[in-house]
């Protein structure tokens, strides 16, 4: 088990953080995945990251050679329709996990063009890769976000807000409850007017 943030110094959770570069590991930050006091809204955390996230473009998730990007149903579907192929086509460019019994794109992702530096099928790119850097929370950490360490902009990202998630840890519910009732009220007031 990891020590938590908040038991590091400033210069080892740092360390800590850009060993993502070689190891692969999700860090679980103190971000809402799911609200305790609101099982049904799970979206907060999850939109806040989005909104201060920012992709550098730098494409290290598409053509790093690594286990692969799985597929399912609706994503090859979605693929071979905006490409106009056949399944047994895309196949041929994905391997099959017998032990997950799954589709997986070859990696370097085959779709990514390192010219253009992006993705050729962006409209109908798979779902993990429109949640990306982002991973399904860790099972020890189910209400935490689970974030890619490997990707260069979500460890500076993490870098550079960890003291305050580690802050509102204990609160965040409450938090961004507020929030949301703060909006919820400049938007009534903005509306009356
Ligand atoms: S590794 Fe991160 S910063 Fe680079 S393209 Fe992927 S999501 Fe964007
Ligand atoms: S499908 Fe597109 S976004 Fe996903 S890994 Fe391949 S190139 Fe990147």
């Amino acid at each position: 088990m990891r020590p938590h943030w908040s038991v590091l110094g400033r210069e080892e959770q740092h360390r800590t953080i850009d060993r993502g570069e070689t190891e692969p590991f999700d860090i679980a930050i103190p971000l809402p995945a799911k609200d305790r006091a609101d099982p049904e809204n799970t979206s907060q955390g999850v939109d806040l990251f989005w909104e201060w996230f920012r992709c550098t473009g730098c494409g290290r998730c598409c053509y790093t050679p690594g286990a692969g990007l799985y597929l399912d149903r609706e994503d090859m579907e979605r693929i071979c329709r905006h490409l106009g192929w056949s399944i047994k086509r895309l196949k041929s460019l994905c391997r099959r996990d017998k032990v997950l019994k799954a589709w997986a794109l070859k990696q370097p992702c085959p779709f990514y063009d390192p010219e253009g530096k992006g993705c050729t099928i962006y409209p109908a790119r798979p779902l993990t890769c429109t949640r990306y850097p982002l991973h399904p929370p860790l099972k020890e950490m189910p209400y935490n976000l689970a974030v890619d360490a490997f990707c260069p902009a979500a460890r500076e990202f993490v870098k550079d807000t960890l003291g305050w998630w580690i802050v509102c840890e204990t609160n965040w519910a409450r938090i961004l409850r507020d929030m949301e009732k703060e909006e919820n009220e400049r938007n009534r007031d903005l509306g009356g007017r």
